[in-house]
């Protein structure tokens, strides 16, 4: 049987995050359209390191805590509820602040968007449960 669908738990953004420090969605959920990755950083920590990509655009989520990040030459702070899209030959990193850092990081093909749920969305007949007759 099939499944048109697939579920994972990956926990808190706070504990159970930290325990693992980072879990990726990918391979778990079959995803075949962006790999998704869940990441933790205590508070001062960082990624000794600066990446760039050959070809996939980055969209990091700050979920909570506060860090800086660096893109394009630039460096700038961010918290909870900061969104960066990174285009894929840009330079990046990313630090935790004085306090925890959890975010989730999106990574798909730049330029492989043609549409989005705006258009791509199709209300069907089917009901969940919940939904009153
Ligand atoms: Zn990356």
């Amino acid at each position: 049987m099939d499944k048109n669908y697939s579920v994972m738990q990956i926990g808190t953004f706070g504990k159970d995050l930290a325990a693992k420090g980072r879990i990726m969605a990918g391979e778990q959920l079959g995803l075949t359209g962006c790999e998704v990755s869940f990441n933790y950083s205590p508070a001062g920590t960082f990624t000794p390191f600066v990446h760039s990509h050959k070809q996939n655009e980055e969209t990091y989520i700050v979920i909570s805590g506060t860090g800086m990040f660096m893109a394009g030459g630039e460096e700038f702070p961010i918290t909870e509820g900061s969104v960066i899209r990174v285009a894929p030959a840009a330079d990046r990193a990313i630090k935790a602040g004085e306090t925890d850092l959890s975010f989730i990081c999106i990574q798909a093909k730049a330029g492989s968007l043609t549409q989005a749920s705006g258009d791509d969305g199709v209300i069907t007949e089917a009901k969940a449960s919940w939904m009153a007759e």
